[in-house]
């Protein structure tokens, strides 16, 4: 047996939900992960990925030197480079000039409008707090923004909408408080282990009823008192019709809906047509257990839902989260310990780079960037003269790749995200990425977005680093370094520091704060302006972390939000219409594809299909169910051909009846069969995020030698 050097404790790198991490270090390698029985996120219980999922820190293929490629890449002809041949490798003080001339050059000649940056959910709340504020207060731009905008944007702006807030409003360990909870558009199992080991304790334990609302028959079906499985795209006529029951049958509560809420009337009147026979005509969920599911959620004493990215990542996710949120508001069932409304967050700290303004819209705090109060904070705060910080919105992910053409978006810093694999219509994210003048990748590995880099700055993964996570609770939690950076890496924080400084002097700026001795000066500055984590340092959440609104030292966090009010003041019903998924199955594309995650793999696959997962779940399958392929001839372990409007991808099928007749799914997490190059464009209005949830494609039984070959699967990005 290994005795271990040390053991430190940590969060886990890769979802939202933050369980705490043991790692056993020997001789500045991690051996093992543990975890301890107390953790109050996940009391002693880890998912396969947590467990095992850390080795992507010692691949081969990780880069620890800062490389400049070889050949200078031209706005219209940029390549990708993969092969390290085509790089060569740099000092950092080389590569940080090299940066900061670069965009320097570009800002001087083109504006704040030519530059743009992609923050990263998988790093620290300090990392990109300082990313953030180098765009805003050097570049005066904000187009700043991060994969929030793929996953949960149409969540953030229902309930900013109607709340005022954005987070989840009760923990997801308070599933066992609850009567009776809705689990909708989240395969928890599979992309919120723990919680999902929750909501079973729930059931199996303290006799609460689940209901899923899914199109997939997920894990939890098994146990639920319900399943509506609902054609994609369709939640609004669902819940609306929920909403149109509970109101029919007088089973609202009047008090809350008096007292909590605003704008009932209009929500009434547009509420009418949503009867439940119309939702079953849209969504193929039989009225009756409509109704039966209306008055189960509306009768309990304590209910809540939660929901994932099936509810969001729609051309319409902010009306369907809007219509859940209204069956809260009508029963009353938020506000209360063991209730609420409960967007389950992806990526481990996409909550934390939001709170930290990693976004167009919004300072840190959540805080408009369009008043000119919070402007007046933030100018304060970063040493920017009266009016320097700019009022005008910026840019959305998948618009500043739109943009990136003459006169448009010319330099793009890229850390830590992956928008070759994330966005959506991949052929098209191609041309947009070949048109920008300069790119820089700031990651641990060249994948697909850092291939097509100008230069590559080699960050530190969780393991190797100090900061804080987070959850999707609001817990705030601890990053610990395991043991030193390897090679040259530096953590995120440092690098963007460092290169601020540069710009700062090319721009002969006055000085704002960028000489911070560690990172939680950066979380306490920022802490000095957003109140949500004013009371929050190092300290205090050195055991179990804090759940914000933490407003000052002595307080002790906030698990239930709006028990008096919410943010906004009052909770606002919105009148809302049934709009289709942009693209509809036709005799051409008769499938609905839907896209998501695996158990054993995480996003575009960086980490995990470069860990020893991936050899647990080495390639990618799309699900069909047996019907369909009995009339497509396709038997389970076939190769298929899945194409849609905007490309194809050849995989081998599993033919099964998680899938519904008429959807298949395909993950996301595969290079050699990206499920996005096949997904719609299309944006919600309000949100921006794109509909990856539903589009039209067509299934053609292929030949084994159609399938991607072993050097295209190592090789990546070869599609
Ligand atoms: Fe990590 Fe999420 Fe698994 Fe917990 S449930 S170990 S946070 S991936």
């Amino acid at each position: 047996m290994i005795k271990s050097d040390h053991i430190t404790t940590t969060t886990c790198p890769y979802c939202g939900v933050g369980c705490t991490l043991q790692l056993h270090v020997k001789d500045d390698f991690i051996f093992k992960v543990t975890t301890p029985f107390d953790s109050p996120v996940n009391h002693g219980n880890l998912c396969v990925k947590g467990r095992f999922g850390y080795d992507f820190i010692y691949h081969p293929k990780r880069i620890t030197t800062p490389m400049i490629r070889k050949t200078r890449q031209e706005a219209g002809k940029r390549t990708q480079a993969f092969d390290l041949s085509e790089w060569r490798e740099a000092s950092w003080d080389e590569a940080l000039d090299y940066v900061a001339d670069n965009l320097t050059r570009i800002y001087k000649r083109d504006g704040s409008d030519a530059m743009a940056v992609y923050c990263c959910a998988k790093a620290t709340n300090e990392d990109n707090y300082v990313l953030q504020k180098m765009y805003r207060a050097l570049f005066r731009t904000n187009n700043v923004d991060h994969c929030t905008r793929l996953c949960h944007a149409g969540s953030v702006v229902a309930l900013l909408q109607a709340l005022g807030s954005s987070a989840m409003s009760n923990t997801a360990s308070q599933v066992v408080m609850n009567d009776v909870f809705i689990v909708t558009g989240s395969n928890t199992s599979e992309n919120h282990p723990i919680i999902s080991l929750q909501m079973k304790d729930a059931v199996q334990k303290h006799g609460a009823k689940m209901i899923v609302i899914d199109p997939r028959r997920i894990d939890l079906v098994d146990m639920a008192e319900m399943w509506l499985p609902l054609k994609p795209g369709t939640n609004v006529p669902v819940f609306s019709a929920m909403a149109h029951v509970i109101v029919k049958e007088d089973l609202v509560n009047w008090d809350f809906v008096k007292n909590r809420t605003e704008n009932f009337d209009e929500f009434l009147e547009s509420l009418e047509k949503f009867t439940p026979e119309y939702a079953e005509e849209i969504s193929g969920v039989p009225a009756e257990d409509i109704r039966k599911a209306a008055r189960m959620y509306a009768t309990a004493k304590s209910a809540a839902i939660y929901w994932g990215m099936g509810i969001s990542q729609l051309s319409h996710g902010t009306a369907s989260a809007m219509a859940l949120i209204h069956l809260a508001f009508l029963t009353g069932h938020v506000g209360r310990d063991g209730t609420g409304l409960n967007p389950l967050r992806g990526q481990n700290n996409v909550q934390g780079a939001s709170d930290m303004g990693s976004m167009p819209f919004h300072y840190p705090g959540y805080m408009r960037v369009d008043n000119p109060d919070n402007r007046t904070k933030w100018e304060k705060a970063w040493n920017i003269e009266e009016g320097g910080l700019s009022l005008k919105l910026g840019l959305t992910t998948t618009e500043i790749l739109g943009n990136a053409h003459e006169g448009g978006i010319r330099a793009l810093y890229i850390m830590g995200e992956n928008p070759m694999m994330s966005e959506p219509n991949l052929n098209l994210t191609r041309h947009h990425m070949e048109q920008l003048e300069f790119i820089v990748a700031q990651d641990i590995f060249i994948n697909e977005s850092a291939a097509f880099a100008d230069v590559f700055l080699p960050a530190t993964p969780f393991a190797e680093k100090e900061g804080t996570f987070s959850n999707t609770d609001r817990r705030v939690q601890r990053v610990r370094a395991a043991h030193p950076p390897r090679g040259m890496s530096r953590p995120d924080w440092q690098i963007v520091c460092d290169i601020a400084l540069r710009i700062e002097s090319r721009l002969g700026l006055p000085t704002a704060h960028w000489a911070y001795s560690n990172p939680e000066e950066i979380l306490r500055e920022m802490g000095s302006v957003n109140p949500d984590y004013a009371g929050i340092t190092y300290d205090r959440i050195d055991k179990e972390g804090l759940i914000y609104p933490v407003p000052h030292m002595e307080h002790p966090g906030t698990p239930t939000l709006f028990k008096e009010s919410f943010p906004r003041g009052r909770g606002k019903f919105h009148a809302l219409d049934y709009v289709p998924v942009r693209e509809q199955v036709d005799d051409e594309y008769p499938f609905i594809l839907t896209t998501g995650r695996l158990l054993e793999h995480w996003h575009g696959g960086s980490m995990t299909r470069n860990s020893a997962l991936n050899e647990i779940y080495p390639e990618a399958r799309v699900e069909i169910h047996p019907a369909d392929a009995e009339i497509h001839g396709i038997r389970n372990g076939d190769p298929v051909k899945v194409q849609s409007r905007r490309g194809e991808v050849i995989v081998r099928a599993t033919v099964t009846e998680k899938t519904t007749v008429g959807v298949i799914f395909l993950p996301w997490h595969f290079h050699e069969a990206a499920a996005n190059l096949l997904t719609n464009d299309a944006l919600d209005p309000q949100a921006k995020i794109p509909e990856f949830k539903a589009c039209a494609v067509q299934v053609f039984p292929a030949r084994e030698s159609d399938l991607p070959n072993a050097e295209i699967v190592l090789n990546r990005g070869r599609y």
